[in-house]
Protein backbone atom coordinates (compact mmCIF):
# COMPACT_ATOMS: atom_id res chain seq x y z
CA UNK A 1 0.00 0.00 0.00
CA UNK A 2 2.84 2.52 0.81
CA UNK A 3 4.58 1.63 -2.40
CA UNK A 4 1.51 2.40 -4.23
CA UNK A 5 1.07 5.70 -2.43
CA UNK A 6 4.28 6.20 -3.63
CA UNK A 7 4.00 5.40 -6.87
CA UNK A 8 0.66 7.58 -7.01
CA UNK A 9 2.34 10.43 -5.26
CA UNK A 10 5.19 10.68 -8.37
CA UNK A 11 2.88 10.04 -10.68
CA UNK A 12 0.98 13.06 -9.71
CA UNK A 13 3.94 15.19 -8.78
CA UNK A 14 5.08 14.92 -12.41
CA UNK A 15 1.48 15.48 -13.82
CA UNK A 16 1.85 18.95 -12.06
CA UNK A 17 4.77 19.80 -13.07
CA UNK A 18 4.09 19.03 -16.97
CA UNK A 19 0.97 21.17 -16.23
CA UNK A 20 2.76 24.04 -14.44
CA UNK A 21 5.49 23.92 -18.02
CA UNK A 22 2.34 23.24 -20.07
CA UNK A 23 0.80 26.54 -19.12
CA UNK A 24 3.69 28.65 -18.78
CA UNK A 25 6.24 26.99 -21.60
CA UNK A 26 7.93 29.06 -24.67
CA UNK A 27 5.15 28.45 -27.23
CA UNK A 28 2.55 29.22 -24.88
CA UNK A 29 1.89 32.36 -25.83
CA UNK A 30 -1.79 32.97 -25.12
CA UNK A 31 -2.39 33.97 -28.85
CA UNK A 32 -4.73 31.39 -31.36
CA UNK A 33 -1.77 30.63 -33.89
CA UNK A 34 1.39 30.38 -31.44
CA UNK A 35 3.22 32.49 -34.31
CA UNK A 36 1.50 35.28 -34.88
CA UNK A 37 -0.53 38.39 -32.72
CA UNK A 38 -4.01 39.25 -34.59
CA UNK A 39 -4.78 42.86 -33.65
CA UNK A 40 -8.57 43.77 -34.01
CA UNK A 41 -9.08 47.59 -34.85
CA UNK A 42 -10.88 50.27 -37.03
CA UNK A 43 -8.46 51.92 -39.38
CA UNK A 44 -10.49 55.34 -39.36
CA UNK A 45 -9.40 56.75 -36.18
CA UNK A 46 -6.03 58.76 -36.45
CA UNK A 47 -3.08 58.67 -35.23
CA UNK A 48 -4.11 55.68 -33.25
CA UNK A 49 -4.91 54.20 -36.56
CA UNK A 50 -5.76 54.57 -40.25
CA UNK A 51 -4.55 53.67 -43.91
CA UNK A 52 -1.79 54.94 -45.74
CA UNK A 53 -2.58 53.13 -49.14
CA UNK A 54 -3.93 50.05 -47.80
CA UNK A 55 -1.53 49.36 -44.78
CA UNK A 56 -2.39 50.19 -41.44
CA UNK A 57 -0.33 52.71 -39.70
CA UNK A 58 -0.41 54.79 -36.55
CA UNK A 59 0.30 54.56 -32.54
CA UNK A 60 -1.78 51.52 -31.65
CA UNK A 61 0.21 49.19 -35.16
CA UNK A 62 3.25 50.50 -34.28
CA UNK A 63 2.95 49.65 -30.48
CA UNK A 64 1.78 46.57 -31.24
CA UNK A 65 4.30 45.09 -34.06
CA UNK A 66 6.74 46.16 -30.79
CA UNK A 67 4.81 44.28 -28.47
CA UNK A 68 4.39 41.53 -31.12
CA UNK A 69 8.04 41.68 -31.34
CA UNK A 70 8.79 41.63 -27.64
CA UNK A 71 6.58 38.31 -27.70
CA UNK A 72 8.34 36.42 -30.38
CA UNK A 73 5.61 36.44 -32.89
CA UNK A 74 4.47 38.49 -35.79
CA UNK A 75 1.73 40.77 -35.91
CA UNK A 76 -1.47 40.92 -38.40
CA UNK A 77 -4.01 43.42 -38.06
CA UNK A 78 -7.35 43.20 -39.18
CA UNK A 79 -9.14 46.16 -39.76
CA UNK A 80 -12.96 45.87 -39.50
CA UNK A 81 -15.65 47.91 -37.66
CA UNK A 82 -15.43 49.18 -34.25
CA UNK A 83 -18.65 48.17 -33.28
CA UNK A 84 -17.20 44.37 -34.31
CA UNK A 85 -14.43 44.12 -32.37
CA UNK A 86 -15.84 42.96 -29.13
CA UNK A 87 -18.13 40.27 -31.13
CA UNK A 88 -14.72 39.30 -33.46
CA UNK A 89 -13.11 39.14 -29.88
CA UNK A 90 -15.14 36.64 -28.15
CA UNK A 91 -15.43 34.39 -30.70
CA UNK A 92 -11.58 34.08 -31.50
CA UNK A 93 -11.26 36.30 -34.88
CA UNK A 94 -8.70 38.18 -33.23
CA UNK A 95 -6.44 37.48 -30.24
CA UNK A 96 -6.85 41.07 -28.93
CA UNK A 97 -8.07 44.96 -29.60
CA UNK A 98 -5.88 48.00 -29.97
CA UNK A 99 -7.97 50.54 -31.02
CA UNK A 100 -7.68 53.83 -28.96
CA UNK A 101 -10.07 51.64 -26.85
CA UNK A 102 -11.15 53.22 -23.77
CA UNK A 103 -11.46 50.70 -20.40
CA UNK A 104 -15.08 50.94 -19.31
CA UNK A 105 -17.02 49.27 -16.84
CA UNK A 106 -18.86 47.01 -19.02
CA UNK A 107 -16.51 46.06 -21.56
CA UNK A 108 -14.50 44.83 -18.41
CA UNK A 109 -17.70 42.16 -17.89
CA UNK A 110 -16.64 40.45 -21.39
CA UNK A 111 -12.67 41.50 -21.80
CA UNK A 112 -9.74 41.88 -19.87
CA UNK A 113 -7.96 44.83 -20.07
CA UNK A 114 -4.27 45.15 -19.85
CA UNK A 115 -1.87 48.54 -18.20
CA UNK A 116 -3.16 51.88 -19.66
CA UNK A 117 -1.05 53.44 -22.46
CA UNK A 118 -2.68 56.71 -22.85
CA UNK A 119 -4.77 59.14 -21.75
CA UNK A 120 -7.58 60.84 -23.49
CA UNK A 121 -10.80 62.61 -23.62
CA UNK A 122 -13.72 63.49 -25.66
CA UNK A 123 -14.04 66.44 -27.33
CA UNK A 124 -16.83 68.07 -29.22
CA UNK A 125 -16.82 69.56 -32.72
CA UNK A 126 -18.91 71.54 -34.60
CA UNK A 127 -18.78 73.77 -37.82
CA UNK A 128 -17.16 77.11 -37.68
CA UNK A 129 -20.09 79.24 -37.20
CA UNK A 130 -21.74 77.23 -34.41
CA UNK A 131 -23.30 78.74 -31.64
CA UNK A 132 -22.44 75.86 -29.13
CA UNK A 133 -19.66 76.73 -26.61
CA UNK A 134 -20.19 74.10 -24.10
CA UNK A 135 -21.78 70.44 -24.15
CA UNK A 136 -25.02 71.64 -21.67
CA UNK A 137 -25.41 73.81 -25.51
CA UNK A 138 -26.00 70.33 -27.63
CA UNK A 139 -28.81 69.86 -25.28
CA UNK A 140 -31.18 70.66 -28.57
CA UNK A 141 -28.89 69.29 -31.11
CA UNK A 142 -28.22 66.54 -33.57
CA UNK A 143 -24.94 64.64 -32.35
CA UNK A 144 -22.51 62.66 -34.82
CA UNK A 145 -20.62 59.93 -32.89
CA UNK A 146 -19.14 56.10 -33.76
CA UNK A 147 -21.73 53.48 -33.11
CA UNK A 148 -20.53 51.49 -29.68
CA UNK A 149 -18.12 54.26 -28.95
CA UNK A 150 -17.37 56.25 -25.71
CA UNK A 151 -18.11 59.48 -27.89
CA UNK A 152 -22.09 57.73 -28.46
CA UNK A 153 -22.41 56.95 -24.70
CA UNK A 154 -21.63 61.14 -23.86
CA UNK A 155 -23.75 61.90 -26.85
CA UNK A 156 -26.68 59.93 -24.87
CA UNK A 157 -26.35 61.24 -21.66
CA UNK A 158 -26.91 64.64 -23.18
CA UNK A 159 -29.53 64.15 -25.65
CA UNK A 160 -32.80 62.06 -26.38
CA UNK A 161 -31.75 58.93 -28.23
CA UNK A 162 -33.35 60.15 -31.62
CA UNK A 163 -30.88 63.03 -31.65
CA UNK A 164 -27.75 60.86 -31.75
CA UNK A 165 -26.74 59.52 -35.13
CA UNK A 166 -24.41 56.55 -35.36
CA UNK A 167 -21.66 56.21 -37.93
CA UNK A 168 -19.53 53.35 -38.67
CA UNK A 169 -16.56 55.20 -38.46
CA UNK A 170 -15.42 58.91 -36.82
CA UNK A 171 -14.72 60.00 -40.50
CA UNK A 172 -17.94 59.67 -42.35
CA UNK A 173 -19.46 61.53 -38.87
CA UNK A 174 -17.34 64.32 -39.51
CA UNK A 175 -18.49 64.26 -43.21
CA UNK A 176 -21.97 64.35 -41.80
CA UNK A 177 -21.09 67.25 -39.92
CA UNK A 178 -19.62 69.54 -42.87
CA UNK A 179 -23.10 68.01 -44.84
CA UNK A 180 -25.09 69.57 -42.48
CA UNK A 181 -26.61 66.28 -41.48
CA UNK A 182 -25.47 66.99 -37.37
CA UNK A 183 -24.70 69.79 -35.46
CA UNK A 184 -22.05 68.62 -33.91
CA UNK A 185 -19.64 65.40 -33.22
CA UNK A 186 -18.54 63.75 -30.11
CA UNK A 187 -15.03 62.13 -30.56
CA UNK A 188 -11.62 61.64 -28.91
CA UNK A 189 -9.54 64.14 -28.56
CA UNK A 190 -6.50 62.97 -30.82
CA UNK A 191 -9.07 61.93 -33.97
CA UNK A 192 -10.86 65.19 -33.18
CA UNK A 193 -7.37 67.03 -33.86
CA UNK A 194 -6.50 65.08 -36.91
CA UNK A 195 -10.04 65.41 -38.96
CA UNK A 196 -10.12 69.54 -37.59
CA UNK A 197 -6.51 69.32 -39.21
CA UNK A 198 -8.52 68.11 -42.73
CA UNK A 199 -10.88 71.05 -42.57
CA UNK A 200 -9.56 73.47 -40.28
CA UNK A 201 -12.03 76.71 -42.19
CA UNK A 202 -14.77 74.62 -41.61
CA UNK A 203 -14.84 73.26 -38.18
CA UNK A 204 -13.55 73.94 -34.83
CA UNK A 205 -13.35 72.03 -31.62
CA UNK A 206 -14.61 72.64 -27.57
CA UNK A 207 -12.25 70.83 -25.48
CA UNK A 208 -12.29 70.11 -21.96
CA UNK A 209 -16.17 69.24 -21.60
CA UNK A 210 -16.05 65.41 -20.45
CA UNK A 211 -14.16 63.21 -18.08
CA UNK A 212 -10.60 61.68 -19.19
CA UNK A 213 -10.24 58.35 -20.22
CA UNK A 214 -7.51 55.67 -20.32
CA UNK A 215 -6.92 53.69 -23.41
CA UNK A 216 -5.54 50.20 -23.21
CA UNK A 217 -5.38 47.07 -25.05
CA UNK A 218 -8.26 44.16 -24.37
CA UNK A 219 -7.96 40.86 -24.85
CA UNK A 220 -11.21 37.66 -24.15
CA UNK A 221 -11.77 37.13 -20.79
CA UNK A 222 -9.96 35.28 -18.59
CA UNK A 223 -6.53 34.88 -21.26
CA UNK A 224 -4.60 35.35 -18.46
CA UNK A 225 -1.51 34.40 -20.46
CA UNK A 226 -1.67 36.75 -23.42
CA UNK A 227 -2.99 39.84 -21.11
CA UNK A 228 0.78 38.64 -18.94
CA UNK A 229 2.60 39.09 -22.28
CA UNK A 230 1.25 41.84 -23.52
CA UNK A 231 1.67 43.97 -20.30
CA UNK A 232 5.26 42.93 -20.05
CA UNK A 233 5.69 43.95 -23.47
CA UNK A 234 4.47 47.19 -22.57
CA UNK A 235 6.59 47.76 -19.64
CA UNK A 236 9.62 46.90 -22.13
CA UNK A 237 8.62 49.39 -24.21
CA UNK A 238 8.08 52.01 -21.61
CA UNK A 239 11.53 51.33 -20.21
CA UNK A 240 13.23 51.01 -23.48
CA UNK A 241 12.26 54.42 -24.92
CA UNK A 242 10.16 52.72 -27.87
CA UNK A 243 6.97 53.64 -26.63
CA UNK A 244 7.38 57.25 -26.43
CA UNK A 245 9.31 57.27 -29.94
CA UNK A 246 6.30 56.10 -31.51
CA UNK A 247 3.88 58.83 -29.54
CA UNK A 248 6.26 61.50 -30.34
CA UNK A 249 6.38 60.09 -34.19
CA UNK A 250 1.94 60.81 -34.09
CA UNK A 251 1.22 62.89 -31.77
CA UNK A 252 2.41 66.22 -31.94
N1 LIG B 1 -12.04 55.57 -27.16
C1 LIG B 1 -13.31 55.34 -27.76
C2 LIG B 1 -13.88 54.03 -27.27
O1 LIG B 1 -13.17 53.20 -26.79
C3 LIG B 1 -13.25 55.34 -29.28
C4 LIG B 1 -12.34 54.33 -29.90
C5 LIG B 1 -12.44 54.25 -31.40
O2 LIG B 1 -13.31 54.81 -32.00
N2 LIG B 1 -11.53 53.57 -32.04
O3 LIG B 1 -15.06 53.83 -27.35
Amino acid sequence: MKKVMKILAAVMASAMLAGVVGCAGAGDKGTKDPKKLVMGTNAAFPPFEYLEGDKVVGVDAEIMAAIAKEMGVELEISDMEFDSLPTALANGQIDCIAAGFTIKPDREETMDFSDTYYTASQTIIVSKDSTVKTSADLADKTIGVQTGTTGSSCALALVPEENVKGFGNGMLAVEALTNGQVDAVIIDNNPAKAYYNENPDKLKLIEGQFDDEAYAIAVKKDNATLLKNINDGLAKIKENGTYDEIIAKYIK
